[in-house]
């Protein structure tokens, strides 16, 4: 049987580390997997979740099953941070705990495929595993074009997928830092968004994965909150990884918003069926970290004050980026209004190539770069490199 299936290719952005880690040169640069990194190309445990993992460790008594909604005083404490004190508190809202932001998209997707959703409408580029999930759940993908080539959100694509789509379709949006471009939505065309999704059946869903990272807490979830207040249905998917620096951990949430408290009970219920059959529940450790900062008003201060510094920091590194004039045939001043980790640079696989063997850089073979991987003091050598490559 076994002897049928064929080759997997390997995940590239994986191979590429091993490639980093080989190549002796010391001024090498990784742009490539989407982790955050300090100054010092370090991915470190946040002081806050150190601070509530000793607190687990010395007052954790017992290590058994949870149900599959996970630990639901981690959903709780987190429902204000992401939904804002203007939530429906009838029972409308509703969560549970994921593994990681994918198993919330997972678990979307399925629901909403359950639910009798057969188009997902999804701007690309993407997220590969957005795709990769669709397939696997069986929901068809529709394509339609996240930016413009000047670097701004497609108004004008999204729009005409709003007016053609109707029941059974369902929109998969990105509620902040856009992964792969950075090209993120402003208040105002999530306001218009909010607006166009309010008078159409097409059901919402948002992927929430790097709230903190864009402007801010409430100004990353604007979106989401814009969407929330104006739709009766809205599926979301939240990853805890990137602003809490808890990758491995696998935290992630999932909520369901619906027109009344007994439709959001049966969705539930539905998810956690979902949930039962592919992981039963999710994994603990992580997600009592989150809820112990969260509940402490010291560690929440210490974790949006480590927020911040990456923030900052990633946003000192395309600020100088943007003013950088000679970047060949590249304009670098977009990524200057993006947000998050990554934007998508105009070169070829064949730059990217050169990039890697004439200059130390490593980037994904798609063009999008990690911003977190360069530094203040290496972005003049970076920008150097891509004008020797495009120029
Ligand atoms: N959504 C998007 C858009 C992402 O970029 C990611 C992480 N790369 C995820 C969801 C999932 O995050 P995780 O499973 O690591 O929590």
């Amino acid at each position: 049987m076994l002897d049928r299936l064929d080759q997997q290719a390997p995940d590239a952005l994986l191979a590429l580390i091993k490639l980093h880690d080989a190549d002796p040169r010391a001024d090498k640069i990784d742009l490539g997997v989407g982790v955050y990194k300090t100054a010092d190309g370090a991915t470190p445990v946040f002081a806050a979740i150190k601070g509530a993992e000793q607190r687990l460790v010395d007052s954790q008594n017992s290590k058994s099953y949870l149900g599959p909604e996970g630990d639901m005083g981690f959903v709780r404490a987190l429902e204000p941070h992401v939904f804002g004190e203007e939530r429906p508190g009838d029972g409308r809202l509703d969560g549970m705990q994921t593994p990681g932001g994918t198993g919330a998209v997972r678990l979307a997707l399925a629901l909403a495929k359950k639910a009798d959703v057969t188009r997902v409408f999804m701007g690309v580029p993407s997220w590969p595993n957005h795709a990769q999930i669709l397939a696997d759940v069986g929901l068809q993908a529709v394509a339609f074009e996240h930016a413009t080539s000047d670097g701004a959100a497609n108004m004008a694509a999204l729009r005409e997928v709003l007016a053609n789509a109707g029941q059974g379709d369902a929109l998969l949006l990105h509620g902040c830092c856009h992964n792969p471009t950075g090209v993120d939505y402003t208040p105002a065309e999530w306001d218009e968004i909010a607006g166009l999704l309010a008078d159409s059946p097409v059901l919402p869903v948002i992927d929430l994965a790097y709230q903190g990272l864009g402007d801010g807490m409430d100004e990353d979830a604007y979106g989401l909150r814009a969407v929330a207040a104006r739709v009766p249905e809205l599926l979301v998917a939240y990853s805890c990884d990137k602003n809490f620096g808890l990758y491995r951990d696998r935290v992630g949430a999932f909520w369901v918003q619906s027109a009344s408290a007994e439709v959001t009970a049966r969705a539930i219920s539905n998810a956690a069926a979902l949930a039962r059959a592919n992981w039963s529940m999710p994994p603990d450790h992580g997600g009592a970290a989150v809820r112990v900062v969260l509940k402490d008003a010291g560690l929440t201060q210490q974790w949006q004050d480590e927020l911040k510094s990456m923030r900052e920091r990633i946003g000192a590194v395309r600020a100088k980026l943007a003013a950088s004039s000679n970047a060949g045939g590249v304009d670098l001043t977009p990524l200057g209004r993006q947000k998050g980790m990554f934007a998508m640079l105009p070169v070829d696989k064949d730059q990217v190539q050169r990039l890697r063997d004439d200059h130390g850089v490593y980037m994904a073979g798609s063009g999008r770069i990690n911003v977190a991987g360069l530094t203040e003091a290496n972005v003049e050598q970076f920008v150097a490199a891509l004008a020797d490559v495009t120029g």
